[in-house]
């Protein structure tokens, strides 16, 4: 097993959270998904299968760290699902799984962002190695932080993806957790509602700006109000937000 660790911020205090890797199989043969769950868990990492091409795409919206993606899926396909999680702007890395060995495939599988392609009937050992090399290879590119902020009585922590105030969870929707937290890793940097809305909602977002308007008055609501915190975000006029640290 090979927990993640989540570096402290300088204002984190003593905590100091530990991730699992996680990883999704999204593969519609229940045998090969559980046999791949099997080896990833042996291997120390948190797997989530998904047996459609819906659910597949919803779980690798969410915080997984690899995503391995069967070509053939019921719903949207592996092609489908990777196309369009590039086109939000989701670099987790992808393996595409297929019955298909052809070129073709393969080479339109990398075009759409894939960074490896294993061809079935595979061995599962090779395809835990690669996962394993793949994860290696990206962390050094670009080593994963998980944000741990402290703000007086309030902490993001994006380990569990929470926000918490004298310890208790606030209750944030995943969206505003997503805006809270980016914000949260620019202290002190005004980001537009543009940036916002392609960091948070994805580039294809069809809503206008005022969505992030409505989200970080649910977040004062959520947090300062209720709890009587003091300000943390501050209305860049005719711009955007900024997150005030201390
Ligand atoms: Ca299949």
């Amino acid at each position: 097993m090979r927990p993640v660790p989540c570096p402290r911020t300088p204002a984190a205090g003593t905590l100091a959270c530990m991730a699992q890797t996680s990883v999704l199989v999204a593969e519609d043969d229940d045998a090969i998904a559980q046999l791949v769950r099997h080896h990833l868990e042996a291997e120390g990492f948190q797997v989530a299968l998904a047996a459609d091409g819906n659910m597949a795409l919803r779980t690798a919206r969410r915080n997984v760290d690899l995503a391995i993606l069967d070509v053939g899926l019921p719903g949207l396909d592996g092609f489908e699902i990777a196309r369009i999680l590039r086109r939000e702007g989701h670099d987790l890395p992808i393996v595409l799984l297929t019955a298909r060995g052809d070129e073709v495939d393969r080479v339109v599988g990398l075009e759409l962002g894939a960074d490896d392609y294993v061809t079935k009937p595979f061995s599962v050992r090779e395809l835990v190695a690669r996962v394993r090399g793949i994860l290696r290879r990206s962390k050094q590119d670009q080593p994963r932080r998980h944000l741990l902020v402290r703000l007086g009585r309030m902490e993001i922590d994006e380990c569990a993806r929470a926000v918490r105030v004298d310890g208790i969870d606030a209750g944030l929707k995943p969206r505003e957790f997503a805006l809270l937290l980016e914000l949260a890793a620019n202290p002190g940097v005004a980001l537009s509602r543009e940036r916002l809305l392609d960091r948070v909602w994805g580039m294809d977002f069809a809503g206008d700006e005022r969505t992030v308007d409505v989200h970080i008055r649910r977040l004062r609501q959520k947090l300062q109000e209720r709890w009587e915190l003091p300000a943390f975000v501050q209305t860049v006029h005719s711009y955007g937000y900024k997150f005030i640290r201390g």
